[in-house]
């Protein structure tokens, strides 16, 4: 396309140059050309006419006697030569080519053949000259109007027909550069129209962009009656599983999908139109409905579009998508606060597990704006040491001791009070904090540990929560060992947390990272287990070395209905795999005596401790120390029996 732009304007270019250098030169020659063809015009009559007139006054200097008769043949073979010489050659054509001049000529020389004889019979004195003289009379008047006539008006207007007659034949140049004219034109209008057409399309999809549907949103609402309680939808998609898309089958494969994506929306009936904002978000608006129920039967018919699996590179895949309305004119009056509302309803419908569409209310705004407020205030929070640290103790549940402790995060905000740390690391992995979070909480966590075992308190280790952010784009492992060289505690005191849903999104990363850390000698935990989608064969290939049963299955412990062969298999899997495995979760005695039957190793729950500070957890584990001195003096089978909960 960019070659035969380029091809047609150096066509052009050249047509026009080529004629203009060969017009300018005609034109040069043409004026050349006619007025020298005037003056050798006006040279030669004037020259036959002078020399009509020496021979004749030369005839009357011999009647009166005056002269020999030799100068009157001599000016007559002058004027013979004359007339010769104007009959032929091409010098001479201009003049011949006059009206008359031939006839004229003609009409000369048959005088002087005829009065010949008499003229070189001519002596000094001879009345003969006289009659020849009246003889010649009428061809000189012939001349002499002729000679007149060349500078006459009707000469002067003949000359310029010849001028504009010559010109004529530059008609060809002039076609040349009125058409190098006409195809710039075109190619201007053909560029602008281009330019329009991109201004307002989607390049990938054809469909038209945000700027375009701005301009059609506009116009909608322009167009609507005041007072006629019309309504208008407005919808955004955001499709689900498009990453998955790009990043396991390739951007050229994300781009195919995209397409069949916009093509079965653009398929959706008039007068709905659609458009794509970039990525993978699109809008549809709906001019004319009268309510919700008329938006549903849309939904309805989008997700029918979307019933069939979208073929990619021999791969067959749904495109999944979450979708937020919002209505004109109860939502919002203006264009740009519409979008914005079915924005904010597609991001609830997103975060809403089971639900792929929502109207926009009131309180998601509240939300919204809740999140943009905190968004700001996190990074500050951090520096000024808002945010702190708690720990929670996993036991062992055998002896009830202190193995380990979790730190968890908490932010009391001025305004919103609590924010819960699935809020925090929320905020801090959208708003690009989630290094610098995690980084402050490993810190923490490492020199809290430190200080515990430097105060000579019984020997535990640390886990420390790791976010997605950090465990696929950082290099983790180089982060862990700067922090611990820093804080000075051993790597084998820290445990770190995955979930299981952020270990089995990035194997490749889990595959990298993980062994790099076991080497260190860092332990791994594998959290919320149960919750993710782990497969079995992903299990065996992570080397975690501490499985953390998700508290939701203890909390169903008891409950009617529940099998207790569910977390049975989930422990004999972990240890059959050679990891130990924490219950989270425990709050109440029956939860503990089932999972210590079952065999599981360590306890997490608000029956042992909820997360406390760093000072209680001195006490903690002080008192801890104490009971180890005390129970010291019982036999192993008597400090087993105080340990265990009494059901079991
Ligand atoms: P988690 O890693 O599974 O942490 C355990 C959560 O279970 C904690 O919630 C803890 O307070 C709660 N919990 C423990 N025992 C009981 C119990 O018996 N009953 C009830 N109701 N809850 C119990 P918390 O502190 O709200 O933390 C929630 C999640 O936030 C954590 O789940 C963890 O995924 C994340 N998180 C917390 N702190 C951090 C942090 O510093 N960094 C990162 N990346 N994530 C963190
Ligand atoms: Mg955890
Ligand atoms: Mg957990």
């Amino acid at each position: 396309m960019y070659k035969i732009k380029i091809l047609l304007l150096s066509m052009t270019v050249a047509i026009f140059a080529i004629s203009s250098v060969v017009s300018s030169l005609r034109h040069h020659h043409v004026t050349e050309l006619i007025t020298g063809s005037m003056k050798a015009v006006n040279w030669a009559v004037s020259e036959l006419d002078r020399e009509l007139y020496q021979f004749m006054h030369s005839l009357q200097l011999v009647a009166l006697d005056f002269e020999g008769a030799a100068d009157v043949q001599l000016r007559f073979d002058i004027l013979w030569s004359r007339i010769d010489v104007l009959a032929v050659g091409e010098e001479n054509r201009m003049f011949r080519e006059r009206h008359g001049a031939v006839e004229l000529l003609e009409n000369l020389k048959h005088e002087l053949e005829r009065f010949e004889p008499e003229v070189f019979a001519l002596t000094g004195g001879d009345p003969a000259a006289e009659r020849l003289m009246r003889e010649f009379a009428p061809i000189q008047k012939q001349v002499r109007e002729f000679y007149v006539n060349n500078f006459s008006i009707k000469s002067t207007r003949d000359n310029l027909t010849r001028i504009f007659d010559a010109h004529t034949g530059e008609d060809y140049y002039l076609y040349g550069l009125l058409l190098s004219g006409a195809m710039l034109i075109l190619l201007v209008i053909r560029e602008s129209r281009i330019n329009r057409r991109q201004a307002f399309r989607d390049p990938l999809t054809g469909l038209p962009n945000r700027a375009c549907f701005n301009g059609c949103l506009q116009d909608a609402i322009m167009s609507l009656e005041p007072g006629k309680n019309q309504q208008m939808a407005l919808y955004t998609l955001d499709l689900d599983n498009f990453k998955g898309v790009n990043d396991y089958l390739g951007h050229g494969a994300g781009d195919i999908f995209l397409k069949e994506v916009a093509r079965r929306l653009s398929e959706l009936p008039a007068p709905c139109k659609v458009a794509r904002l970039g990525g993978d978000e699109f809008i549809i608006l709906q001019p004319a409905v009268q309510g919700r129920g008329e938006c549903l039967q849309l939904i309805e018919r989008i997700k029918q579009q979307f019933d069939d699996e979208i073929e990619v590179d021999g791969h067959r895949q749904f495109a999944q998508m979450s979708i937020g309305i919002s209505l004109y004119p109860q939502d919002a009056a203006e264009a740009e606060q519409l979008m914005s509302h079915a924005d904010t309803a597609m991001y609830t419908a997103k975060k809403t597990r089971g639900t792929s569409y929502c109207f926009f209310e009131p309180y998601m705004n509240e939300k919204a704006i809740r999140q943009r407020v905190l968004t700001d205030a996190l990074s500050q929070a951090l520096m000024r040491g808002e945010v702190r640290q708690v720990y929670q103790p996993i036991v062992c549940l055998q002896t009830r001791d202190i193995k380990l402790v979790e730190s968890l995060v908490r932010w009391h905000h001025d305004i919103y009070g609590d924010i819960s740390p699935a809020e925090v690391i929320d905020i801090a992995e959208k708003s690009g904090l989630a290094q610098t979070l995690n980084e402050w909480a490993l810190e923490q966590a490492c020199q809290q540990n430190v200080r515990w075992q430097q105060a000579g308190l019984p020997a535990i280790r640390v886990a420390v929560n790791i976010s997605p952010t950090m465990y696929s784009h950082c290099d983790l492992a180089e982060i862990v060992q700067r922090l611990l060289t820093k804080t000075g505690m051993s790597a084998n005191d820290l445990v770190l947390e995955v979930t299981e849903d952020t270990a089995s999104h990035d194997i490749e990363n889990s595959a990298n990272v993980l062994p790099k850390l076991r080497e260190m000698g860092v332990e791994l935990a594998l959290d919320d287990f149960g919750t993710g989608y782990s497969s079995l064969s992903h299990l065996q290939e992570m080397p975690f070395q501490i499985l953390k049963i998700d508290k939701s299955f203890i909390w169903k412990i008891h409950q009617s209905g529940y099998d207790i062969r569910f977390i049975r298999a989930i422990i004999t899997l972990a240890k059959g795999l050679g990891m130990r495995v924490v219950a989270e979760g425990i709050e109440q005695q029956a939860q503990y005596a089932e999972m210590f039957a079952e065999g599981c190793d360590y306890g997490q729950g608000f029956l042992f401790s909820r997360p406390v500070s760093g000072e209680e957890m001195v006490v903690k584990l002080s008192h801890m120390q104490q009971q180890r001195v005390g129970s010291s003096s019982l036999s192993a089978s008597e400090r087993l029996a105080e340990t265990l909960p009494t059901s079991v």
